[in-house]
């Protein structure tokens, strides 16, 4: 998915600014404000109503309470990635999903009503102490210190839920309030541990990029499925051993992934595997010790320990990730000339020489041309540096879109340019060659007349260019193609610029 250095930038910009102001916001541009309510209204309800569903029919075993309550988690992470849709209408749609899955499991309006209004508060809690902790860059978690952030988000909207839907336990279900508020902390807090991170580090579109893949079709190697392999592996372990320590034996197949694949799949595993913890544990799967000190029980004590022990691996892959990225800008940035883009010297010896070497060893031929910029000093002396520089990235730009897939171009220095032609003959490169300087001709450069204010564009612009080829019987290192071809160069120079000349 990957390099791009100009949004980059913008991106490392952004992680500044803070979150939009929460419920204030509004969507985007075309629709009226009444058909943006009810897109709106439909979004959150459309997010709410089945994981809600899926709680309560699925997932209410034991008590009148779900054992695991994915909608809020999953609510604020979608609020989180699109902060434009948390409009009034959007709140609203919340509420009445989270009401209309209550009633149709045929729960009493009291207790419908509360719940539904500590599940807003939750939400609406790590909303608001995400806009004030996490900063809009983090929001996609790529960034490691964004992590404790994002735990504080999971404890402030755990907080604000078991206030409220603790003392509907204790009025409404007769329990006591400590431990109702309790277990309701414990239970939210471990799901938004659990969901909020893959959610915040999923790509823009997840679906089209792995639409996209499964088109491309199977990239991977047999290796990379080992981690995963020995993930599975290692949760049927868990199974037959039992006891509390099987919560922590997947953690080393999770680390494994961690170090071995990008950051999104490894937090999806991750949190796939402590739902299934999770549930293994609701249905007696997993084997725990009865334990019971002050309010906290096993199950308790477990679902806690299960989030936390998903944080290890989710943290190894965001600093993975995020070390991964920086050397692969670092990479760029060491190979890439800043103001053309092009490889810079020592970037294009190397690629060029290694693909010289391949060639030569398949016996087959190539060519070099050294490509000038004709009067190029006096495009600075009349016109200033800032000018010259525009134009140096015009031709840089204009010699790459004329040369075919395969070629290497390169920055040697200054006003000069190197291209490599793979298994290029005398008359291909002659074409090549000539294809070049006539783009470079056609060239018209915006300028500026240094105030800011448009001139007309810089034209006639030209380069010469001297070529050599290598025999396929007795191919010549790269360093004497390229002084060869710098030989000829010169002779074009001399001959009166704005053409080729071949090396003798
Ligand atoms: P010729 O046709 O003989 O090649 O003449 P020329 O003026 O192009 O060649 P010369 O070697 O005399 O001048 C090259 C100029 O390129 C001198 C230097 O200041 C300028 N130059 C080198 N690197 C840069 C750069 O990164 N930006 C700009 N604006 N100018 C540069
Ligand atoms: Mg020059
Ligand atoms: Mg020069």
């Amino acid at each position: 998915m990957r390099y791009a250095p100009p949004r980059r930038e913008a991106r490392s910009q952004a992680v500044m600014t803070p979150l939009p102001a929460p419920f204030l916001r509004r969507s985007g541009p075309g629709a009226s404000p009444a058909g943006r309510a009810v897109r709106d209204f439909a979004w959150a309800g459309a997010i709410v109503l089945p994981c809600a569903l899926f709680a309560v029919l699925a997932t209410r075993m034991l008590g009148p309470l779900a054992l695991f309550w994915p909608a809020n988690a999953v609510l604020l992470g979608m609020l989180l990635r699109h902060p434009g849709r948390a409009t009034p209408a959007a709140w609203l749609g919340a509420l009445a999903a989270y009401l209309a899955a209550d009633l149709a499991v045929g729960t009493a309006w009291l207790p419908t009503v509360w719940l539904a209004l500590a599940n807003l508060a939750g939400v609406g809690t790590g909303y608001l102490v995400a806009g004030r902790v996490l900063a809009v860059g983090a929001h996609r978690l790529d960034q490691p210190r964004a992590m404790p952030s994002v735990l504080v988000v999971c404890l402030a909207s755990a907080a604000a839920e078991a206030l409220i839907g603790g003392a509907a336990g204790a009025v409404v279900f007769g329990r006591g309030f400590v431990a109702s508020l309790l277990d309701w902390f414990n239970g939210q807090l471990a799901v938004a541990i659990i969901l909020l991170p893959p959610f915040l580090a999923a790509p823009r579109r997840p679906l089209h990029l792995l639409l996209e893949r499964l088109r491309a079709g199977p990239q991977c190697r047999r290796e990379d499925l080992l981690p995963v392999a020995t993930l599975a592996l290692s949760l049927a372990c868990a199974v037959v051993l039992g006891g509390p320590g099987v919560l922590a034996l997947p953690v080393p197949a999770l680390i494994w992934c961690a170090l071995r694949y990008p950051v999104f799949p490894t937090l999806v595993l991750t949190a796939s595997i402590s739902v299934v913890q999770l549930f293994a544990i609701a249905v007696g799967l997993l084997r725990l010790p009865d334990s019971n000190f002050l309010y906290i029980n096993s199950v308790m004590s477990a679902r806690l320990g299960i989030a936390l022990v998903a944080l290890g691996p989710m943290a190894v892959a965001i600093v993975n990730g995020a070390r991964n990225d920086l050397l692969r800008r670092l990479d760029h940035l060491a190979r890439h000339d800043h103001l053309t883009g092009v490889l810079r010297r020592g970037a294009f010896f190397e690629r060029a020489g290694a693909i010289l070497a391949d060639l030569a060893a398949a016996g087959r031929p190539a060519a070099v041309l050294m490509i000038d910029i004709d009067h190029f000093k006096q495009i600075n002396d009349r016109f200033g540096h800032a000018q010259g520089d525009r134009v140096l990235a015009a031709v840089a730009a204009g010699l790459q879109a004329g040369l075919r897939e395969g070629a290497i171009l390169g920055r040697l220095g200054g006003e000069e340019f190197a291209v490599l032609l793979p298994a290029a003959g005398a008359s291909e490169a002659w074409l090549a060659a000539e294809r070049l300087r006539l783009r470079v001709a056609a060239l018209s450069v915006p300028a500026e007349d240094g105030a800011g204010g448009s001139v007309p564009p810089l034209s006639g612009l030209s380069v010469s260019l001297g070529l050599a080829v290598a025999d396929a019987d007795r191919p010549p290192s790269l360093e004497a193609l390229l002084a060869q071809a710098d030989a000829a160069l010169y002779a074009a120079k001399a001959a009166g610029r704005n053409r080729v000349e071949r090396a003798a």
